[in-house]
């Protein structure tokens, strides 16, 4: 796939990730979509141990909650560090993201709105989740990816990053695929999509996408969107 220098912006989009599990991580930014982008120097993705901040001899990053309860809870030094020692290795400001279940709920709009950011630092829990006071001091802005409990922040770091680095100028080959697919425009789910062979298993692709008439294949596409909508998502029609 060819990179349009044009598409590109001047800088780099720096993105920060601050976990305790960098190596499970950091592969998949390395790979397919994201891989390329940071090859082509639109996106720079730099993740941070969480633990090489801790400063006891054991490398403490979690403490028992106080007042009691279950599980381990993040402590607030280990982290304001890691930021801190992060932020100053740019003098771009970062958009600080503390990734919980409490924060509000991730879309594609919200991922288009962090794609004209020009630096994000992403915080990933683990445990029982943050000590109050890191919310409290970092003044961060609070992403969920859905409505269920993860063990820790690193998939979710993985699905806001992919969502919003493929919305980069030039990361997706083809500007037209970003433009058209489902929740684009914050309203319809994609058409069906077919490709060879022409009969698969006695199904065969719909004739209409084998006619060449482009204003028919266009208002097939519309119309099977809107069915699609109406029959999966009728939420986003309201
Ligand atoms: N005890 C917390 C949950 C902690 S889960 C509570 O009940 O609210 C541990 C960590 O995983 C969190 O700090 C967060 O970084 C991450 N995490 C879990 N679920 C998530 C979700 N739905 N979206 C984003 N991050 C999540």
């Amino acid at each position: 796939m060819e990179f349009r220098i044009a598409d590109c912006k001047a800088r780099a989009v720096r993105i920060d990730v601050l976990t305790l599990f960098p190596e499970s991580i950091e592969p998949f930014f390395s790979s397919s979509i994201i891989g390329r982008a940071q090859r082509a120097g639109i996106v720079r993705i730099s993740c941070t141990n969480i633990r090489d901040f801790a400063t006891d001899r054991h490398g403490s990053v979690d403490d028992r909650p106080f007042g009691g309860g279950p599980g381990m809870v993040m402590m607030c030094q280990p982290v304001f560090d890691a930021v801190q020692k992060v932020e100053r290795d740019d003098a771009t400001p970062a958009t600080r993201i503390l990734l919980s279940p409490q924060g509000e709920t991730f879309n594609q709009s919200l991922a288009r709105e962090l794609s004209g950011h020009e630096r994000l630092l992403v915080i990933c829990g683990h445990y029982e989740g943050f000590d109050e006071r890191i919310r409290l001091g970092l003044e961060p802005r609070e992403i969920s990816i859905g409505d269920y409990v993860l063990s820790g922040g690193e998939a979710a770091a993985m699905v806001l990053v992919d969502a919003v680095v493929r919305l980069l100028p030039g990361a997706v080959g083809d500007e037209e695929s970003v433009e058209h697919e489902s929740f684009a425009d914050g309203r319809l789910l994609e058409y069906p999509q077919y490709t060879r062979p022409r009969v698969f298993r006695d199904r065969p692709v719909p004739d209409v996408l084998l006619s060449g008439d482009h204003a028919a294949i266009e208002q097939w596409r519309q119309n099977e969107a809107i069915l699609r909508t109406r029959q999966r998502r009728p939420d986003l029609l309201e």
